[in-house]
């Protein structure tokens, strides 16, 4: 999967939800990693014993980095997978490399070229690599809301593009529909602002929770949310917004020790044409929404 449908489609394994975490430890690895060529160079220089962690066949694997990447693998699977795989060879490659040269001189034999020459290749690589997904990651994080981590509106247009033709492919039906918190201002009148965002949160929680992997949410604006649904039939649309509805009904959101809150939604759909664009698919479904509103919200009205 590649970074631009990260921005959109919203899948289980999530992106980290720390950022800055994510840089710092990047960064660590990038010095540790350029660190080796000054402790080769003692090593050669000074016949200095190398440390265990040179020697270990699986030293890639126990290295600070090693155990941090294979842990959050996913992460870096989701931002580009075949690059991913690439940290991991040369991630490797690098350790070895480093083990033959030092072995090498331990032993009193003469260095070959081609290990130093891996050695200059992977880490060069594995650096590149670095940078690259601190860039991968610095710009998903631009585009997606802090507050509930959903993507923001950025990613719209071409996953909108891309679920239209795939609609048309298959001959399925692709539906655009806005969701909006009922009364959310008395949430934020009645227990304040801060509370409000808890509320905001955990309600984008329960609407991923409620959709599936492949139909997008993003937060559209401030207590608004756009999902893109794919579905066989109008029948089976219907059943998708009956069921989110029902989902937000009952799962009400902690307040505090003693009070829940019990929020609705109201949901404007619009089937999206072939020839719909982005903008036209938006105006319809807000349409709806606001025809939901007047009708006595927590419902959902199809355009
Ligand atoms: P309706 O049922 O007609 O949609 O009523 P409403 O109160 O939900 O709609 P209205 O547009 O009057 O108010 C929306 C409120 O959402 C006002 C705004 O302060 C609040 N809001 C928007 N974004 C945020 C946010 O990020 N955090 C918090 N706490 N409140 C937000
Ligand atoms: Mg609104
Ligand atoms: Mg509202």
């Amino acid at each position: 999967m590649t970074a631009r449908q990260v921005a959109g489609t919203q899948t289980k394994a999530d992106l980290p939800a720390h950022t800055g975490d994510f840089i710092t430890e990047l960064d660590t690895a990038v010095e540790a990693h350029m660190e080796w060529t000054r402790r080769i160079l003692r090593c050669v220089l000074l016949q200095s014993p190398p440390d265990e962690d040179m020697y270990d066949p699986d030293a890639h694997t126990l290295c600070h980095f090693g155990g941090w990447f294979r842990a959050n693998r996913n992460h870096f699977d989701l931002l580009d997978a075949p690059s991913a795989a690439r940290v991991h060879t040369s991630h490797q490659t690098m350790h070895d490399a480093i083990r033959s040269i030092c072995g090498n001189v331990q032993a009193g034999r003469t260095e070959k070229e081609a290990s130093l020459a891996a050695f200059e290749q992977s880490q060069s690589e594995l650096i590149g690599l670095l940078a690259h997904f601190k860039t991968l990651i610095l710009s998903a994080a631009t585009r997606r809301d802090p507050l509930t981590q959903l993507p923001l509106r950025y990613g719209i247009e071409s996953d909108f593009i891309l679920f239209q033709k795939e609609a048309r492919r298959n001959r399925t039906l692709l539906y655009l529909a806005i969701i909006d918190i009922d009364h959310f201002k008395r949430v934020n009148d009645t227990w304040g602002h801060p509370t409000g965002d808890r509320v905001l949160r955990h309600l984008a929680d329960t609407l991923k929770r409620s959709l599936r992997d492949n139909e997008p949410l993003y937060r559209y604006g401030g207590e608004e949310f756009l999902w893109l649904l794919k579905c066989k039939s109008a029948t089976e649309a219907r059943q998708s917004a009956r069921r989110v509805l029902a989902i937000v009904g009952t799962t009400p959101v902690p307040i505090n020790d003693n009070e829940i809150l019990r929020l609705t939604v109201t949901m404007g759909l619009a089937r999206v044409g072939e020839q719909d664009d982005l903008e036209s698919a938006i105006q319809r479904a807000d349409q709806a929404l606001y025809e939901g509103k007047n009708n006595g919200r927590n419902r959902y009205v199809i355009a």
